[in-house]
């Protein structure tokens, strides 16, 4: 006879969906946030306060879907307080993310730690910079997920499936808020990273337009 309930125990799952700006990761953030409600489950979504110009209370895509969403400092302290403060990560199942890569590397082990809470996260952000470099914790965070999904976009200029994130123009700011325009998805053939000499040791912060 087979047993049953093995080291059975509740615990949760780590998502990650990736890829460079406009492959839809916001889009199936938002898209499975949806479906874990109409299953009845009890979501809370976060977003950093880096970009604020078009929705304050909500992660939004490029093709303008939208979920209500608390928008944190880009800190995983910050992220522990609102989800323990008052005990409200008893009322939570599922924790929505987006844009990741703006965060520290503490996140690393807090998603972990939800995960053994027996919650399901799931992470949305960026792979890598404009300078084609990892982007913060979310290469570890691809690592360490249950699931990765690494999404493309198209290349804007021969339609090819797109995996990177290109700068356009020579801008000397490394940090461009609600940059529309300023960022596209090209191929590994139509990619030029962006380098600065004198500035390339900084290279991290690239803000992007949702
Ligand atoms: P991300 O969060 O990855 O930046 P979004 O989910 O916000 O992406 O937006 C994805 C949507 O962007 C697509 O469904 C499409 O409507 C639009 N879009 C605009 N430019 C492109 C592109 N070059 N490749 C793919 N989708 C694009
Ligand atoms: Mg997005």
């Amino acid at each position: 006879m087979q047993p049953t309930n093995i080291g059975r125990h509740e615990v949760g799952r780590l998502e990650m969906i990736t890829g460079p700006m406009f492959s839809g990761k916001s889009e199936e953030l938002i898209r499975r946030l949806k479906r874990a409600r109409i299953a009845r489950q009890r979501v809370a979504c976060f977003k950093p306060d880096i970009d604020l110009r078009y929705h304050r209370t909500a992660i939004a895509s490029h093709s303008s879907q939208t979920h209500d969403a608390d928008t944190i400092p880009p800190s995983s302290d910050r992220l522990r307080e609102e989800l323990f403060t008052n005990n409200k990560i008893h009322e939570v199942d599922v924790i929505g993310l987006d844009e990741v890569q703006f965060f520290d590397h503490h996140l690393i082990p807090f998603a972990l730690e939800l995960v053994h809470l027996g919650k399901r996260v799931i992470l949305a952000g960026l792979d890598t910079t404009f300078a084609n470099e990892p982007f913060g914790p979310v290469p570890n965070l691809m690592a360490l997920a249950d699931e990765v999904t690494k999404l493309s976009a198209v290349c804007m200029t021969c339609g090819a499936p797109a995996i990177h994130t290109q700068r356009l123009g020579q801008s000397q700011e490394l940090v461009v808020v609600g940059a529309a325009g300023l960022y596209e998805a090209r191929c590994r053939a139509h990619f030029q990273p962006y380098i600065d000499e004198h500035q390339s040791e900084q290279l991290e912060l690239p803000t992007v337009s949702r």
